[in-house]
């Protein structure tokens, strides 16, 4: 690991005048740590931001303000969360190990960055790690990898949980930096590789998320489906997060987002709108998924997504349509 220098803020003001200094935020350091040991990241200055007093969860208005410090662990555990927005919890206790939780944060796990072992490993090219190097996984190991929102560049994942259910929650993320405020909508904070995949998300340089808002609660059925190799402590092969209501027998809203699938935490309105005012059908959900996977391309060992996509779609569906019923 190369040397670096390490200051503490503690508040938001102090954090930002570090971050226009040219510092890099770490809060919980379970992603950042690893890049730098690999020394894929290679910081001078560091500002710990875990004694800025973002930390806190509050109400805001019918909704919910988490600061950016909240920990993975106390957001799942948030008696409010739990009780408004259970998707979230949900996705959040599917990610990681208790360990991990207690540490990662709310802004950290937003900005996580991508598993691909090509990233990880300096002796192979890696267009995301060394702009115009290449793409090792493309033809290589990329059973990982995304089939929607690929480029020519890149095919990784965003790899996170907690993200796709605050994409289904319509969440906004709020930042601080040298040009102001500004609300980002979840769907609009990562970006889709293109031919710039060295950059994940929207963030500029010297700006910091201070908290994630999530809209009142639906008080819809809320379903969180993680596919992955072992049944805990594994990213997803494919997750689905739903947030449904049922009037009728029928579906009357339904907000779906995916992991795993897309290089960004994946929404589709088209797939939605298939759904809304429909009686849940096995024959329905297969429309969704073709709707879904319309675009969809494998790379060789990541081809079983597309099938896979389908059958979780449809399982997550029966799920909370059938709890909707009851
Ligand atoms: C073995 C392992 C398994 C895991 N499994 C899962 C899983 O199944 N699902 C899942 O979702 N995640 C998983 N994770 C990811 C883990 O949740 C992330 O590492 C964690 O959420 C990152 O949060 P952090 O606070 O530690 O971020 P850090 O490592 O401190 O920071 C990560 C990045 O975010 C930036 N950053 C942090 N906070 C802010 C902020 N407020 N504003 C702007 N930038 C900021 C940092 O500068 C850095 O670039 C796993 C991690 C490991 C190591
Ligand atoms: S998929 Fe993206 S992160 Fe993986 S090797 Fe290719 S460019 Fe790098």
């Amino acid at each position: 690991m190369k040397p670096f220098v390490l200051d503490h803020a503690d508040s938001p003001d102090a954090a930002l005048a570090a971050l226009d200094a040219g510092a890099t935020a770490i809060a919980g350091g379970t992603n950042l740590v690893d890049l730098m040991k690999l020394e894929l990241a290679t910081p001078e200055k560091l500002v710990s931001i875990r004694r800025t007093g973002l930390d806190e969860i509050s109400a805001d208005g019918d909704g919910l303000m988490i600061g950016a410090l909240v920990s993975n662990a106390d957001c799942a555990a948030h008696r409010r969360v739990r009780e408004g927005w259970p998707l979230l919890a949900k996705a959040i206790l599917a990610g990681a190990s208790p360990q991990l939780r207690n540490r990662a944060t709310t802004g950290g796990n937003l900005c996580q960055r991508t598993r691909c072992g090509y990233f990880y490993d300096s002796t192979q090219a890696c267009n995301k790690r060394e702009p115009g190097s290449g793409c090792a996984a493309r033809e290589g190991f990329n059973r990982i990898h995304a089939v929607l929102g690929t480029s020519d560049q890149c095919i990784a994942t965003y790899p996170g949980d907690m993200a796709v259910a605050m994409l289904a929650l319509d969440a906004v993320v709020m930042t601080e930096g040298p040009y102001g405020p500004r609300r980002i909508p979840l769907a609009m904070f990562h970006r889709m590789p293109g031919d710039e995949p060295s950059r994940d998300n929207v963030l500029e340089a010297g700006e910091l998320i201070t908290a994630v808002r999530l809209p009142a609660p639906t008080g819809g059925v809320q379903v969180y489906r993680k596919v992955r190799d072992r049944a805990s402590y594994a990213f997803a092969l494919v997750s689905v997060a739903v947030d449904l209501a049922m009037e009728e027998g029928r579906i009357a809203r339904c907000a779906l987002a995916f992991g795993s699938l897309g290089t960004v935490p994946w929404r589709d309105r088209a797939v939605e709108n298939v759904l809304i005012g429909e009686k849940p059908t096995p024959a329905l959900f297969a429309q969704a998924a073709e709707v879904l996977l319309k675009d969809a391309q494998g790379f060789g060992e990541n081809d079983f997504k597309i099938p896979l996509a389908a059958r979780a779609l449809a399982a997550t569906l029966h799920e909370a349509t059938q709890t909707g019923k009851a």
